[in-house]
C-alpha cells in the first residue's frame, strides 16, 4: 500500500440536484436533469449509459471543467460547487484527478517526469517525490519504464502510466473516463482486473464512466445506469443485472429479447398472440413486456416434445439464421413482431434455417415489465 505524507484521504462525494444546460445554436440543451448521488468513501461507482446520455458531462462537473447551472457538489467536508451561493472551486484546488481515454501523456517527457508532474506544485522534498513516483509506478507494474518516453510504449503501458500519474498526488477522488476503450479486447480485460485489484489495495474513491456493460459489472461496487441525463437505476452489479428496474436497463444489460404478454381477466395468457396455458401470473391483467437474455431462451423444432421440462413453449416461430459462435450458436428467430436471439450450446445445434420452431421460456429467467416499463414482481 502507499505510504507518505501530506496525503489526501478518499472522501465521500455528495451531488445534490445538479442541472447542466448547454447553449447550442441559440437553443438550450438540458444535459443533466436534477442529478443527485452519493458516492461512499472508497467506493468505485460506475456510470453506465449510451453515448450522449451525459456521463462525461457529469465527470466534468466533478473535476471542475463544467459549471452546473444549479445544484451542489460536496467532496467530504468541502463544498466545491454551490450554484445558488455562487461557490465554484477551480479544478486545481479540488484534489480530483482524472484519467482519459486517450492517455494524455506528454510525449517529450520521460515517464517518471510525467508521473511527477502533478506533484510539482506540492511542497514536498525531492526525494519524497521521487519515492512517490517510483511507488505508484510499481503499483501499476511499470517501475521498469521510468526512463522511457511515452511514444515508445504500448497503449496498455501508456494507460497504466496515466493511471499512475493520476494516483501520484493521492487525490481525494479519482475520475476515469472510458480509460480502457482505446485498448484491444484482451488487454482491456487484463487491465480491468488490474484496476479492480488496485482499487481493492489502495481504496480510492472513484467514478468510472463506460458504455460497456461487462466492464461496469466487473468493476463497479455500484453501477448507476443513465438515460438522457437522469439515473434509471443505481445498485450493486448483481441487482442491476438480475433485477433491472426498468425495461431500458434490462435492454442495456443484455436482456434484449422482447415479447408481448397479454393476460385476460380470467387469467389466461398469450405471448406474442399465442396462447400459453401454463403461463400463470396471479394478479396480472392487461399488457406487459417480457425481457429475456439470449442464453435464457431455448429453441426446438415445431411440434417436438421435451421430457421433464419446466419451460413454457411458445409455438409459431421461424428460424431465420444460425450463426456459429464457438461454444454456442446464435439462433435468430422471428416470431410475430419479435426478432429473438437465442444462444444454443454448440453441441445441441441441429436446426436448419427456415425451419418452424418453438421458443422455450425459463420461468426463472423472464423479466416482466408493465406498460410504463417498470419491473413487475411475480
Ligand atoms: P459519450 O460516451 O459519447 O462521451 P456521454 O454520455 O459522455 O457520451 P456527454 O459527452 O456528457 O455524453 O454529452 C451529453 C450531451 O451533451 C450530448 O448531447 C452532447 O452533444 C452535449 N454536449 C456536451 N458538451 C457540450 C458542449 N460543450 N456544448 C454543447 N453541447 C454539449
Amino acid at each position: 500500500a502507499l505510504a507518505g505524507e501530506q496525503d489526501a484521504r478518499p472522501v465521500q462525494v455528495r451531488i445534490t440536484n445538479l442541472n447542466k444546460t448547454f447553449q447550442r445554436n441559440k437553443e438550450s440543451v438540458h444535459v443533466l436533469h436534477d442529478i443527485s448521488l452519493e458516492v461512499e468513501e472508497g467506493e468505485l461507482l460506475v456510470l453506465l449509459g449510451p453515448s450522449g446520455c451525459g456521463k462525461t458531462t457529469l465527470l466534468r462537473c466533478l473535476v471542475g471543467l463544467e459549471k452546473p447551472g444549479e445544484g451542489r457538489i460536496e467532496l467530504g467536508e468541502r463544498t466545491v460547487v454551490d450554484a445558488e451561493r455562487r461557490v465554484f472551486v477551480q479544478p486545481n484546488r479540488r484534489d480530483v484527478a482524472m484519467v482519459f481515454q486517450n492517455y494524455a501523456l506528454w510525449p517529450h517527457m520521460k515517464v517518471a517526469a510525467n508521473v511527477a508532474y502533478p506533484l510539482k506544485a506540492r511542497r514536498m522534498k525531492d526525494e519524497i517525490k521521487r519515492g512517490r513516483v517510483q511507488e505508484v509506478l510499481d503499483v501499476v507494474q511499470c517501475g521498469h519504464l521510468a526512463d522511457r518516453y511515452p511514444p515508445e510504449l504500448s497503449g496498455g503501458q501508456q494507460q497504466r502510466i496515466s493511471l499512475a500519474r493520476a494516483l501520484a498526488p493521492r487525490p481525494a477522488l479519482l475520475l476515469l473516463d472510458e480509460p480502457l476503450s482505446n485498448l484491444d479486447a484482451l488487454l482491456r480485460i487484463d487491465l480491468r482486473a488490474q484496476l479492480r485489484l488496485l482499487h481493492r489495495e489502495i481504496g480510492f474513491t472513484g467514478v468510472y464512466v463506460t458504455h460497456d456493460q461487462e466492464e461496469a459489472l466487473a468493476l463497479g461496487t455500484r453501477v448507476a445506469v443513465m438515460k438522457e441525463g437522469r439515473f434509471e437505476q443505481i445498485g450493486k452489479p448483481g441487482e442491476v443485472y438480475h433485477r433491472p428496474a426498468t425495461e431500458y436497463v434490462a435492454d442495456f444489460l443484455g436482456a434484449r429479447n422482447r415479447m408481448a404478454l397479454e393476460v385476460a381477466a380470467d387469467g389466461t395468457a398469450t405471448i406474442n398472440g399465442v396462447p400459453v396455458p401454463g403461463f400463470v401470473r396471479p394478479g396480472f391483467t392487461g399488457s406487459y413486456a417480457l425481457r429475456m437474455r439470449d442464453g435464457d431462451l431455448t429453441v426446438r423444432p415445431a411440434g417436438a416434445t421435451t421430457v421433464d421440462d419446466r419451460r413454457h413453449w411458445v409455438a409459431g416461430a421461424r428460424l431465420l439464421e444460425v450463426l456459429p459462435a464457438g461454444d454456442h450458436a446464435e439462433h435468430v428467430v422471428v416470431m410475430g413482431d419479435s426478432t429473438l436471439f437465442v444462444d444454443v450450446p454448440a453441441a445441441l445445434g441441429e436446426l436448419e434455417p427456415d425451419q418452424d420452431v418453438e421458443i422455450g421460456l425459463d420461468p426463472d429467467h423472464v423479466l416482466c415489465y408493465d406498460v410504463d416499463g417498470r419491473l413487475v414482481d411475480d
